[in-house]
Parts: structure tokens; C-alpha cells; sequence
């Protein structure tokens, strides 16, 4: 049970019941349920003869039993003890946590977007169909590019679609078993040399330079006829923007290499940039962050892949094909050499609706201004910040998120971890820490344009007076904390090395072993 908060002036009463105020205590499911109960009233079967052959189970399955209302209470009391962006900020650099709109969840709620099977006749679903053409034109519009894959179902996974077209294009020019190296900089995202690993790429590392940029003398280092690509994020997670890009994309094409891009970051530069002028041959688009479709829980994850004229036609099935006035879904293309595929069925379609809703809500114009608004956030905090925080980029433009590190709270007795678990306390979700690994102690705080400026100040403040209690020595504000969650702090090593994942009944109340 939960320690007494320790900025109570009296130290509070234990309760009966375990709960505290109207705030309940749920246990596991499997310790409120019966195994003997069950919510669905249906007659044994008689005469029943299994055709299993004996592989039956024989054991009960051990499923809790609950009342709908028994079942409907657990899931709610946890979903209360849970923080999501619909409750407050949740500033986690590199992630895009921005407002999910209502009217995107209202259109994915359409039947003829919610209610439809990916193996109707293509006849019945011309609408859905039109959808994901709209949504491809302003993709590739968006980046300057010549075609999209909208089946990958995530970041990482965009990436491997993305990789695998770089691998399958290699591989036309006959180059397979020469080009086996991807360069990646030592600030990328963990998924870009996992990817690049998967696929049987080794990975070189490109150091950043001291102003946190990838330099193309960097760059021109490592390359070589061994080379198949280079996945660069841009802007960096550094919240940097690559001014070198071009110059990078020129030499990585010289070399006989691609580039790719990891988009992740696209929201700082919507309208801005066409990632496409740049160089780039491949880029994911993560529609849960840049497009405000939900993040988790919320939904599923969709990483549409737009390509250059150099991959497109190494992309995945299915292809959209107009004929006249129809449209259909087809695995046949003039001048394909398609790699295959990398879903079963098309994608996510409630993404697809939700990211087009938002897109078509804002318009091309619309789009811009978040970009800036999520830019202006994340450079107002800076501005704000820099003086009790401290910052290797401090004096620098930012693009929409902006990083600070652990060296001005060096010896203070505070960790990182400390300031991030007491900003829990101050009703505040923490800022992604120790990512980027290229700088020590990181705090990366992404704001997006969803916040107001009157929140984004209140935030401010809140990060200063914590700022000075680190400075003042009030270590005790920091190590215990969170000290008003419902759970304080955890063994999060503990968690992480040795999970439980498996419902064991306690001693005593367990069956006897089977005979
Ligand atoms: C989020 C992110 C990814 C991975 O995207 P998922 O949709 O979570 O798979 C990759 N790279 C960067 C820089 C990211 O921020």
C-alpha cells in the first residue's frame, strides 16, 4: 500500500478498505474473479465427444470469472490510475504527443470507414479507397516525393519498408553482396541500427560534431563501396535541423549509396520542407505523431513510407490503381520490381482516416503554422529555461523540441531520474530522459503546438521552482518522489530484468499437482 505523502502536515489515518478517497485500489483481475464463475449462462453440452484425439485440454483454463459490473470497475479504477494526453501535457521529446481531435475519431467512426472488411469487392469500397488516395497525394505532396507505401504499421516498421526497397534496389544492380553497411549517427533513434541489423546490415557509427550536427567530412569518412545507405533523422534528436543535408545526400548518391530519412521529427518542418528536395530516397511518417492519430492504446500505429523516383518502384504491394473513374487494389505494375510485401491487407485504415481528417481540418496553410506554433513552443522553453538549466545547444535555435543536459545539476545529489519522478508530484508527465545517448544526463521536452502559452508559462514555472529546490539541496524532493502517485517509487530494474508476466495463486489456494 501507498507511503502516507510526505508533504502532508498530519500524518493521515489508515483506511478500512485499503482505498483513499474515491480513489479505489484494484487488485489483478485474477484476484477479484472466481475461476468457478462465470458471466455467460450456457448449458453444458450433452453427449459431448471431443475430436481432438486426446490433445483436449484437461485442466480448467483458469480464466477469472466476473459480473459485467465487477469487470467494468477494474478497467475503469486502473484506466483512472493511468495519465494520457486527453488529462494533461505529456512532453516527451522525439514522440509528437499532440492533441488527438475529436472530429478524426468521429470520422473513423463512419461505417463506411469502421465497418468495412479489406476483402469486400472493390466495388463496395470506392470511398475508402478514395481516402487513401487522397491521403497518398498529400503525403508525397507534403515531402516532394514520387510515391508512398501506406501498409507499414509503425515508425520502426516504415523503416523496415523503407530499408528493404534500399536492399531490394541494391540487390537489382547486382550489389547484394558487396554494400552490407548502413551509417547511422550515434544520436539516432535505437530502432535505425536495429532496422539496418534485421535486414543483415552492419551498422557504422557516424560521430556527431560538437555542435550536435552529422558534418559531411564525417560522412565522406565512412563511406565506401561497401555502403548501401545512410538513416539520418532530420531534424536531429537533438531538436536540431541538419543544415548539411544536401551536401550529405550528395555524397551518400556519389558513393552509389540512399538516403534514408528517419521522419520521425517531420512535425517541426510540415509545410516547411519537402524532405524530397533534400535528397531523401525513403522517409517513414509516423501518422501517430506528425498526424495526430493516437498514440498506444488509442489505436494502432501507422508509418506510411514515401520513396523518391530511385525506390519507387522497388515499393511493396498492393499498389492503388485508377482505372477511369474506379479504383482498385492491384500487385501488378508496369516497371515494377516490388520487394513484396509488408502486411497482410493495406494498412490502417482508422489511421488513414483519422491523419486525412486532420490534414484536410488544417489545410496546407494549417499544417505550416503547426509547425511553427510546435516550433515557437519548444524555443520558448528554451528561452525560459536556459538560465537555471543548462543546455550544450543553449544559444541555438531549436526546431520543435528542445534538449538539456545533467551538467547544472552536477553534485547536487539529484539524478535525472530524481527531477523526472518529482514532476510527477507536480501533476507533470516527464520529458523523455537519457535519449539522445550523445549527451549526458538528457532531458528532451517536446511541447507541440497543442499547449497554450498561458499552460506552456505554468510549466515554466514549475520546472524553475524545481530547478531551484535541486540548487538549494532539498534532495528529499527528488529522491523519494513521486511521493503522490498511487504507486511511489518502483524497482524499475527489478521490473525490467526479472518480470513477472504469469499469474501465480498464492500457496494455499493452489490445485493439487495433476496425478
Ligand atoms: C518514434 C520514433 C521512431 C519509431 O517510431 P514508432 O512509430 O514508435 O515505431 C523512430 N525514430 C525516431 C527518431 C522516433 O522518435
Amino acid at each position: 500500500m501507498n507511503e502516507q505523502p510526505r508533504f502532508q502536515d498530519k500524518k493521515l489515518p489508515r483506511t478500512f478498505s485499503g482505498h483513499h478517497g474515491l480513489a479505489h485500489e484494484t487488485g489483478l483481475i485474477f484476484e477479484h474473479g472466481r475461476e468457478d464463475f462465470t458471466g455467460v449462462d450456457i448449458d453444458p453440452p450433452q453427449n459431448f465427444k471431443p475430436r481432438l484425439g486426446g490433445l483436449e485440454r484437461q485442466s480448467p483454463l483458469g480464466l477469472p470469472g466476473l459480473s459485467e459490473p465487477e469487470c467494468l470497475r477494474h478497467y475503469v479504477r486502473l484506466s483512472k490510475q493511468n495519465y494520457a494526453i486527453d488529462a494533461g501535457l505529456y512532453p516527451l521529446g522525439s514522440c509528437t504527443m499532440k492533441h488527438n481531435p475529436r472530429l478524426n475519431e468521429k470520422m473513423a467512426r463512419l461505417p463506411g470507414f469502421s465497418d468495412i472488411h479489406p476483402l469486400q469487392p472493390f466495388s463496395t469500397v470506392q470511398g475508402a479507397l478514395q481516402l487513401m488516395e487522397a491521403l497518398s497525394h498529400w503525403l508525397i505532396t507534403l515531402t516532394g516525393t514520387e510515391a508512398v507505401a501506406l501498409s507499414p504499421k509503425a515508425g520502426a516498421h516504415g523503416e523496415m519498408c523503407g530499408m528493404m526497397a534500399i536492399k531490394a534496389a541494391i540487390a537489382a544492380r547486382g550489389e547484394a553482396a558487396t554494400r552490407k553497411v548502413v551509417l547511422a549517427p550515434e544520436s539516432a533513434h535505437g530502432t535505425n541500427p536495429a532496422t539496418a541489423a534485421a535486414l543483415g546490415f552492419s551498422v557504422r557509427p557516424i560521430p556527431a560534431g560538437a555542435d550536435g550536427l552529422v558534418h559531411p567530412e564525417a560522412v565522406a569518412a565512412a563511406l565506401g563501396p561497401d555502403v548501401a545507405a545512410i538513416m539520418l533523422t532530420n531534424p536531429n534528436t537533438c531538436g536540431l535541423f541538419e543544415r548539411n543535408i544536401v551536401e550529405i545526400a550528395r555524397l551518400v548518391h556519389e558513393a552509389g549509396a540512399y538516403f534514408y530519412c528517419d521522419g520521425a521529427n517531420f512535425n517541426a518542418i510540415v509545410g516547411k520542407v519537402r524532405p524530397g528536395d533534400l535528397g531523401v530516397d525513403a522517409m517513414h511518417i509516423n501518422l501517430h505523431k506528425t498526424f495526430s492519430t493516437p498514440h498506444g492504446g488509442g489505436g494502432p500505429g501507422a508509418g506510411p513510407v514515401v520513396l523518391s523516383s530511385r525506390l519507387a518502384p522497388f515499393a511493396p504491394v498492393p499498389f492503388l490503381r485508377r482505372d477511369g473513374e474506379k479504383l482498385v487494389l492491384v500487385e501488378e505494375k508496369e516497371g515494377s520490381q516490388s520487394f513484396g510485401r509488408m502486411a497482410a491487407f493495406h494498412g490502417q485504415m482508422g489511421m488513414f482516416v483519422r491523419a486525412l481528417t486532420y490534414i484536410l481540418s488544417h489545410g496546407g496553410d494549417g499544417l505550416a503554422m503547426a509547425s511553427e506554433n510546435a516550433v515557437l513552443s519548444a524555443n520558448y522553453l528554451r528561452v525560459c529555461l536556459k538560465d537555471v538549466m543548462s543546455s550544450p545547444f543553449a544559444e541555438k535555435l531549436c526546431m520543435h523540441e528542445v534538449l538539456f543536459d545533467d551538467h547544472w545539476m552536477k553534485d547536487s545529489g539529484v539524478t535525472v531520474l530524481d527531477f523526472a519522478k518529482a514532476m510527477i508530484d507536480e501533476g507533470i508527465h516527464p520529458m523523455t530522459v537519457y535519449f539522445p545517448l550523445v549527451v549526458h544526463g538528457a532531458m528532451l521536452i517536446e511541447p507541440t503546438e497543442s499547449e497554450s502559452a498561458a499552460f506552456l508559462e505554468m510549466f515554466v514555472a514549475t520546472l524553475r521552482d524545481l530547478a531551484f529546490s535541486v540548487k538549494g539541496g532539498d534532495v528529499e524532493r527528488f529522491t523519494g518522489a513521486p511521493y503522490y502517485a498511487p504507486r511511489t517509487r518502483l524497482d524499475e530494474t527489478g521490473a525490467a530484468r526479472k518480470p513477472v508476466l504469469t499469474y501465480k495463486k498464492p500457496i494455499g489456494e493452489r490445485e493439487p499437482p495433476a496425478a
